[in-house]
């Protein structure tokens, strides 16, 4: 028998649209046997999915950290964390507040330039305490400040606009130690969306290995199968999880 995997999800107890319910159900709509719970920041959604999945799926609890490594903004999914451990608890509190000073930040800075509201629209799509910058993207879509998600970005918050706020993320070695003392499983997310030469990618694996971490993400969003492939190789290289598909990541840590 085979089974259908998604180990990459939000709700909206971070930028996600569903609520963890609402995932659920479309998850099992799609058929998915085993899903993973994966907010930014928070695992506030996990208990909700378990409880909706009632037998009609596995849902592993999951995390998603953001990290620096060499001025890149990284992303580290945690799998089959603890939810409950104290190390992880106070990871989550740290980050959560360094991303809600952020958020402030560029609220402040979209009011400046003439965005009213700016801070309670963006509070409006949040659940918690998450917000970023796609609540900020959809409340300038829907307060008609612009006329897309796309725009939001190329005019108030992309890259030396206005509401682009960087942020000190902690190193990627001080995410990994959060995820493994919680008995969690570290998988660099999205390898592709870094925009990085193979070099590049492999010296940040070198590093992402040393530190304890055990997966990538091979197949994310629309990918192509060129890119497929190489991040497999990739992963057979560093003898990474994701060499086996996310099947046998789930076979061999559950
Ligand atoms: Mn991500």
């Amino acid at each position: 028998m085979s089974y259908r995997y998604d180990l990459h999800t939000h709700s909206r107890c971070s930028d996600g649209k569903l609520t963890p319910t609402a995932l659920v159900d479309l998850a099992a709509a799609n058929g998915v046997d085993v899903l993973a719970v994966t907010d930014h920041d928070t695992v506030a959604g996990v208990a909700e999915a378990m409880q909706a999945a009632d037998g009609r799926m596995q849902i592993i609890s999951g995390i998603e950290f953001s990290a620096l490594w060499r001025g890149y903004n990284i992303h580290i999914v945690g799998l089959k964390i603890d939810i409950h451990s104290p190390g992880l608890i106070n990871a989550i509190k740290q980050q959560q507040s360094s991303r809600l000073s952020r958020a402030r930040t560029i609220a402040e800075r979209l009011e400046k330039s003439g965005i009213v509201g700016a801070w309670e629209g963006a509070q409006h799509y949040a659940d918690g305490p998450s917000i970023g910058r796609p609540h900020f993207a959809q409340y300038l879509v829907d307060s008609a400040y612009v006329s897309s998600f796309a725009e939001a970005f190329s005019r108030y918050l992309g890259a030396g606009k206005v509401g682009d706020v960087k942020q000190l993320w902690p190193a990627i070695e001080t995410v990994i130690a959060w995820i493994r003392d919680s008995q969690g499983l570290a998988v660099l997310a999205h390898p592709d969306k870094y925009d990085m030469t193979r070099t590049k990618l492999y010296t940040l694996l070198d590093d992402f290995v040393e530190a304890g971490g055990e997966a990538i993400e091979l197949v994310s969003g629309n990918q192509t199968p060129p890119v497929t492939e190489k991040l497999l190789r990739a992963a057979n290289h560093f003898r990474l999880y994701g060499r086996y598909s996310r099947k046998k990541v789930y076979l061999d840590y559950v």
